[in-house]
């Protein structure tokens, strides 16, 4: 889907930790960002994401989110043709037509996100100014932003991020004359499925932490306050311009491991616990038992995945954390990860829980990388679909990338169900080797 041409040659980096990072800019295999509005228009359950695309653009949204079919969709492309491409038609115009047309015939739209592609890129099509110019006509029925899910802009999972610190611009800001407003204490932010979100507010509730909110929130119009009186935790490792716009307005983030697995999860609460100040033997009662379920239930994934070794390639950017929870929870053994980009503050505390000798690697060049991996021989391969079938062909076990991040991974009660995504494809190969 995304090839791009090399732009310079692979050197060598180290992170913090003075780890070696491998970098590499080579031809890529990755999915662009607007595969992010299957899980986004899940999330934000009254928004509504226009892509203003190809047919190439519209193929790639309706093929992964094949389920639209039984419900009125929430996402639809606006295609840019051979018409618009040759500046016959004004794009603009057009685009204010569809919108016009789509609004109209849906009253539920309160949301409306207009998602840029290389397409509209290529043709230099403006859309923040767009989003501007069809504010004035529809708000305050409808707020309309805009975000990149270009493939030159972005990989994968960065179109959540690009949405996500669009919507963080339209955080209310907290009048220093009115206390009465009052920003909200911990923001957790990045999406997660709404189960694991209850989870979730049940243990911040027992731990006492009764000011908190999730960011994006489940109704476009229940955007919390954000300011300094905010602390807030990310759920993914890809959120930077997220992270960048929510420190802008004041908040302070808690660093933390991210909440896959047992250690993930815990890891992950204490922090929070910690930056508000609640007592171990509070955090003990409220965590020790999903902590001892969750173990148990680890136990027959660990017997499948234990001495396994595995090569991450570069895609959904979740490879650090998974990484980690492999290794250290299902005694996995780590060759290769490979991450699109590797955020040295946001990953701190996952780099330090990884192996010393594990190999590194941040950006892609494929053949270069295919040839490790082949060299490596893992027992299992996580990467994105275009190079799954590929693999298979020549023996390797695979797991797709992508449904990692349509799936509910976070929290103790999902560590067991996580392991299960790695555990079967290997359970079949052995029985199809039978
Ligand atoms: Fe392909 Fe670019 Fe459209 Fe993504 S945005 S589907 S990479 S043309």
């Amino acid at each position: 889907m995304n090839r791009v041409i090399p732009l310079q040659p692979s050197v060598s980096d180290c992170d913090s930790t003075d780890r070696a990072i491998l970098k590499e800019r080579g031809q890529r295999e990755v999915f662009c960002g607007l595969t992010g509005i299957i899980w986004l228009h899940r999330k934000i359950q009254d928004a509504f994401f226009l892509v203003v695309g190809s047919r190439t653009c519209a193929h790639l949204v309706q093929s992964a989110a094949g389920v639209m079919i039984f419900a009125e969709p929430r996402f639809a492309t606006a295609i840019i043709d051979d018409h618009d491409l040759a500046g016959l038609a004004d794009a603009n115009e057009e685009l204010d037509r569809v919108v016009d047309q789509l609004l109209t015939r849906r009253p539920d739209i309160k949301m409306l996100f207009l998602v840029g592609s290389c397409p509209s890129e290529v043709i230099k099509l403006d859309l923040s100014r767009a989003a501007e110019r069809l504010s004035k006509t529809y708000t305050p029925r409808v707020r309309i932003l805009n975000y990149s899910g270009s493939g030159i802009e972005t990989t994968f999972t960065q179109g959540e991020d690009a949405c996500l610190a669009s919507l963080a611009k339209e955080i209310p800001q907290v009048a220093k004359n009115h206390p009465h407003e009052k920003e909200v204490e911990l923001l957790v932010v990045g999406c997660l499925a709404d189960v694991v979100e209850d989870q979730f507010s049940r243990i911040f509730n027992e731990l006492g932490i009764h000011s908190y909110a999730f960011f994006p929130p489940r109704r476009s119009g229940d955007i919390p306050r954000v300011g300094s009186q905010t602390k807030y935790l990310l759920v993914q490792p890809f959120l930077t311009d997220t992270a960048r716009t929510l420190e802008e307005l004041g908040a302070k983030r808690i660093p933390a491991p991210f909440p896959l697995g047992i250690e993930g999860s815990e890891s992950w609460l204490r922090a929070a616990a910690n930056a508000f100040g609640i007592a171990d033997e509070r955090f003990e009662k409220a965590i020790a038992p999903k902590r001892e379920r969750a173990k148990l239930a680890l136990e027959r994934q660990r017997t499948i995945l234990n001495g396994r070794t595995i090569f991450f390639f570069p895609d959904s950017q979740l490879e650090i954390p998974l990484a980690r929870f492999l290794h250290r929870e299902l005694g996995m053994q780590l060759t290769e990860i490979g991450m699109p980009y590797i955020h040295r503050q946001h990953l701190a505390e996952e780099l330090a829980l990884l192996p010393k000798d594990v190999a590194l690697s941040e950006g892609q060049d494929v053949e270069k990388q295919l040839d490790r991996c082949r060299n490596y021989k893992p027992d299992m391969v996580v990467c994105g679909l275009g190079l799954a079938n590929p693999l298979e062909a020549e023996g390797m076990t695979t797991k797709w990338s992508i449904e990692l991040v349509f799936t509910p991974i976070q929290g103790f009660d999902q560590a067991a169900d996580l392991a299960e995504l790695f555990a079967r494809p290997l359970v079949r190969r052995t029985k199809l080797a039978a």
